[in-house]
């Protein structure tokens, strides 16, 4: 299969392994240790939640898996290969979209394809058109950026992040500036992409619920330095209505778990 349908083939996710990982930033006399000896396994094709309080190093750890921060000591390995610098195998969605305003939604998702010099502007064309209407845009492919809301804007986002067929995906707090009806909306889509396009997704939020929702696994860190606390398996059917009373059983388990860690950082820091 060549050109443009190739790129639309579901690939094989990637297993990534994290493995003793330590991080400290430093600047001017301020010294932060982002993270300590952290270890993490992310099976292909897993969907797994990141989350902790603010400055547990959810997003540094992140940065690394997309090899835009390296790790001072310990390793990140995509499919047994170390992670050294970014790559269109691993794509990265943030809270604020960052779209370019001057181009469309279309030329917004065609430039996530410049990462692909094979294909042609005809067949970026075709790849981006596809995954418009994988979010669920197709009427608005022509549509400016200001024209649209918060919540279009973040599909807008995930189908640049989506074209260039990544193994991974890496979401940090992608939907926390949207309202609660659309927040749900976009649970349900991404679940359903997720499912049918088969990627390895690491997603980082502070909204237990959310990642209760979302994750196969919810990872647990905590600050100063930040650690893996613990992990919750969520094992509940897909796709997930983040209302359902089983799924807020598993939110106040973490929150719970999240709440006496940090009574006992309280502890150590009295
Ligand atoms: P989280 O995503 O869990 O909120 P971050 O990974 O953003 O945590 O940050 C972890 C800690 O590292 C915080 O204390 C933050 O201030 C610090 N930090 C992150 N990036 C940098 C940087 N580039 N320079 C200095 N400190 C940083």
């Amino acid at each position: 299969m060549k050109g443009p349908l190739e790129e639309l083939q579901i690939i094989k996710p990637v297993k990534l392994s994290i493995d003793g990982v330590s991080k400290t930033f430093h600047e001017g006399v301020v010294v932060t240790h982002a993270l300590d000896n952290v270890s993490l396994s992310v099976d292909e094709g897993e969907f797994v939640c990141l989350v902790g309080p603010s400055g547990c190093g959810k997003s540094t750890l992140l940065a690394m898996i997309a090899g835009l921060e390296f790790p001072d000591q310990g390793a990140i390995m995509s499919d047994g290969k170390m992670v050294t610098e970014p790559g269109r195998d691993r794509m990265v969605m943030f809270q604020e979209a960052a779209l370019f305003p001057w181009l469309d939604v279309l030329g917004n998702v065609m430039f996530g394809l410049k990462l692909k010099p094979n294909l042609t502007t005809k067949e970026c064309r075709e790849v981006a058109k596809f995954y418009i209407q994988l979010v669920g845009l197709a009427k608005y492919a022509r549509s400016n950026i200001h024209e649209l809301s918060g919540g279009m804007r973040q599909r807008v986002a995930l189908a640049r992040s989506l074209a260039p067929n990544p193994r991974v995906l890496l979401m940090d707090e992608p939907f926390a500036s949207l309202d609660a009806m659309t927040r749900e909306q976009l649970y349900g889509d991404l679940q359903e992409i997720w499912a049918a396009r088969k990627k390895t997704i690491v997603f980082v939020t502070h909204n237990v619920r959310e990642a209760a929702c979302l994750g196969d696994r919810v990872v647990l860190f905590s600050p100063h330095p930040g650690r893996v606390r613990e992990q919750f398996k969520i094992d509940l059917p897909r796709p997930r209505d983040i209302n359902s009373p089983s799924l807020a059983a598993y939110a106040t388990e973490i929150t719970k778990a999240l709440k006496s860690h940090q009574a006992g950082n309280d502890d150590v820091a009295e």
